[in-house]
């Protein structure tokens, strides 16, 4: 995503109703403090007890905005660590006015300090950066040591859908899975004609790219 730096895309995280931000829960017109104050309370934050959904590494939102478009009876949560590909996924909403979906601008690996244990009922991960170099395998999205933070915040059947068309990536992301144990529930190497796994597929906005130049996209749904 080539929108790191658009002028103003700060600002206008800091002020959006969308997002939600460190500090933010409120009870009886006060601040609940510093640090994440909706870890445990996502029910309050969308006025409802619908199963939360999320999706880390969102880019722009076309997946989770159209999911939730489809689904009004769950509540999906977006988490972007760019403003100014968040920002994108904030102008959407603004039009759209899904009551479902909230964003939040984070670095992943602080996940747990946002949803309490069990509070997620599932996660997506769509085509995650690949960090190639075999030093950075921790920083995977689909890595072990982040497979052990999805544990946490994961309610006992919960599960994670991971698409990707990076291969080694995938590969990788296999061989996890039993090194954290988990179990793999589905798996294809080419989803788009998976006619099972395909069933309602929304495609990701790296996903309309890759599959448009012939690209197999991998896919699978793990649990434990
Ligand atoms: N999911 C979208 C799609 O499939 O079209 C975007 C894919 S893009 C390759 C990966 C996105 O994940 C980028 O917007 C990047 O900023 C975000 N991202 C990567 N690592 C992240 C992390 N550790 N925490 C939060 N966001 C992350």
């Amino acid at each position: 995503m080539r929108l790191r730096n658009i002028p103003g895309s700060r600002d206008v995280i800091a002020e959006s109703e969308y997002v939600v931000r460190e500090a933010n829960a409120t009870e009886g017109g006060k601040s609940l403090g510093d640090g994440w104050a909706v870890k445990g309370r996502w029910s309050e934050v969308f006025g409802n007890d619908h199963p939360i959904r999320i999706e880390i590494g969102m880019g722009k939102g076309q997946f989770l905005m159209e999911l939730a478009r489809r689904n009004p009876d769950i509540n999906y949560v977006g988490i972007e660590k760019f403003s100014s590909v968040l920002l994108r996924a904030i102008q959407k909403e603004e039009v759209m006015e899904l009551p479902n979906v909230r964003f939040i601008r984070m670095e992943a690996e602080y996940i747990c300090d946002v949803f309490a244990a069990g509070e997620v009922d599932r996660i997506y991960l769509n085509f995650s950066d690949p960090w190639p170099k075999d030093k950075h395998a921790k920083r995977r999205l689909p890595s072990r040591q982040f497979l052990a933070k999805y544990d946490r915040i994961l309610k006992k059947d919960g599960v994670v859908e991971f698409k990707t068309d990076n291969k080694e990536l995938f590969e990788f992301a296999l061989e996890e899975v039993p090194e954290a144990g988990w179990r793999i529930k589905a798996c294809t190497f080419d989803l788009h004609s998976d006619a099972e796994l395909c069933r309602d597929n929304i495609m990701t906005e790296y996903e309309e790219k890759f599959s448009s130049q012939g690209q197999p996209i991998y896919k699978y749904i793990i649990e434990r």
